[in-house]
């Protein structure tokens, strides 16, 4: 280079008195705003001494135009909103069930005041937090007692710790799960303290496998709900009610993880059957533990419900304490189970439920009156259509039922060599719109599972802002 006069840097002080960088001070602080101006001009420092930046690309307007991008890409929160299109109501990496506006209410209240969490309103002494929710369970399960905790692995965990560690605990090999993630049944015994002793085969398990395996070393019987998978065909698997039966002949507890859990016969809304809680109970499981936040409908939560002396054991153990729900959760919890006290409109008032329970035919009208939308901003290499789907209630809950629902369904017109890569960008650009929409991808199209589509008006405004670089 023979320039006479080289390029220098604006100083941190004439930027920051520039009025291009009055107002980012002023939004995001003075501090933000010196650590982002000295990052910047740091990264640009080698391409001035080398030659290769102009002047106008260190002017600045420019600079302050830079530093703002990035101090609004920082302060943009993480946990961000997303449209779940996926098809899985109940998508376990997407937060699950969404909260009804009691709940949303009740949640609101517990985080701006002081609230009665452990103190005894009546009596003025210390309470008990399960308390709060303790006879809105009762009433809607038939439950001696419960117990709340943080989520249902937890009170997997905590129930067989609390009543059957060091001993063995007697299961069937058809119900040695895993349920994604890191939760495997027979790891959780094990973590609980409690020997695994699995009886029967994978497809088929008796009562005498059972009262085969039982010892004076045995300290429980458990079973769970196979909730993520099936097995068909040559099957066999012991009624809860002769399990129960069996179990306390030989003084032992009986646990049932059901999982999702549900509190009320879902065939009234024409879903697929599901094991309730209350029918559990009645059949004689003595404890029983469910999810919050999958069938129910609620925030993330273990319940524990059942006989009360075994609950009082529960309740003492000092694991409980670790694993306990906080008081947003409580009154989250509290708020969606009163509405199940009045089933006729919980389709109405329960997101979850009202999800599920959307008829095809709705999500069809509303997949078709999206298509021209859609089509218009995709342009001629993607065909756009509103098609019928199938999707799931998801997080493990009726694995092989399929939800009849409508989808757009964009299939790229290219080659086959390139509609993969076609699929991964439209993929892509979807993820990165203000909130991202996330579908899936399958038999070479994109699909946009309608059921859950609630904001349309916030789904359509962002559209023309979608960028697919093929
Ligand atoms: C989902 C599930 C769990 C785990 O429940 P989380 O609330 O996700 O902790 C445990 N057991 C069964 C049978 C389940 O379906």
């Amino acid at each position: 280079m023979s320039s006479s006069v080289a390029l220098r840097l604006p100083s941190i002080d004439g930027l920051l008195r520039h009025p291009a960088c009055a107002p980012l001070a002023e939004r995001y602080g003075r501090d933000s705003l010196l650590t982002g101006l000295r990052q910047l001009l740091d990264e640009l420092r080698p391409g001035v001494l080398s030659g290769q930046l102009s002047a106008v690309e260190i002017g600045a307007e420019v600079l302050a135009g830079r530093v703002g991008e990035r101090l609004a890409q920082q302060q943009r929160s993480q946990v961000r909103r997303v449209f779940n299109l996926t098809g899985t109501v109940l998508h376990t990496n997407l937060g699950r069930a969404l909260l009804p506006d009691e709940a949303i209410d009740a949640v609101q209240m517990a985080a701006r005041y002081p609230l009665n969490l452990e103190f005894d309103l009546a009596n003025g002494k210390r309470g008990d937090r399960d308390d709060l929710i303790e006879g809105l369970i009762r009433e809607l399960t038939g439950a001696e007692a419960v117990t709340v905790v943080n989520n249902n692995a937890a009170a997997v965990l905590l129930t067989l710790n609390s009543l059957g560690a060091r001993k063995e605990g007697i299961i069937s090999r058809g119900e040695l799960i895993e349920i994604g993630g890191a939760f495997r049944i027979p790891d959780i015994m094990a973590r609980a303290g409690v020997r695994l002793h699995e009886v029967g085969t994978t497809n088929r398990t008796h009562a005498r496998d059972y009262e085969a395996a039982i010892s004076p070393r045995s300290g429980l019987i458990m079973r769970v709900h196979a909730s993520n998978y099936s097995i068909e065909g040559f099957t066999a698997r012991v009624p809860t009610a002769e399990l129960a039966e069996l179990a306390h002949r030989h003084g032992l507890p009986l646990l049932e993880d059901l999982g999702s859990g549900s509190l009320l016969d879902l065939t009234r809304w024409g879903l697929p059957a599901e094991p309730t809680v209350r029918q559990a109970l009645l059949d004689g499981a003595d404890i029983v533990t469910f999810s919050g936040d999958k069938l129910l409908g609620g925030p993330q939560a273990g319940l524990i419900v059942g006989r009360k002396e075994l609950i009082a054991k529960i309740k003492k153990n000092p694991l409980k304490r670790a694993l306990r729900v906080d008081k947003l959760t409580l009154a989250a919890l509290e708020a969606v189970l009163g509405l199940y006290r009045d089933p006729d409109r919980l389709a109405e008032r329960l997101p979850s439920l009202r999800l599920l329970t959307r008829p095809q035919a709705e999500i069809f009208a509303q997949a078709s009156r999206l298509q021209p939308a859609l089509a218009e901003v995709l342009g001629s290499l993607w065909q756009v259509s509103a098609v019928e789907a199938l999707g799931m209630i998801g997080s493990g809950s009726q694995p092989v039922a399929r939800l009849p629902s409508a989808a757009l369904c964009m299939r790229p017109q290219v080659s086959k060599r390139l509609r993969g890569r076609f699929l991964l960008s439209l993929e892509a650009a979807l993820r990165a719109l203000p909130i991202p929409v996330l579908g899936r991808i399958d038999d070479d199209a994109l699909w946009l599972d309608l059921r859950q589509l609630d904001d349309e008006p916030a789904w359509l405004a962002q559209l023309p802002r979608l960028q697919v670089d093929s």
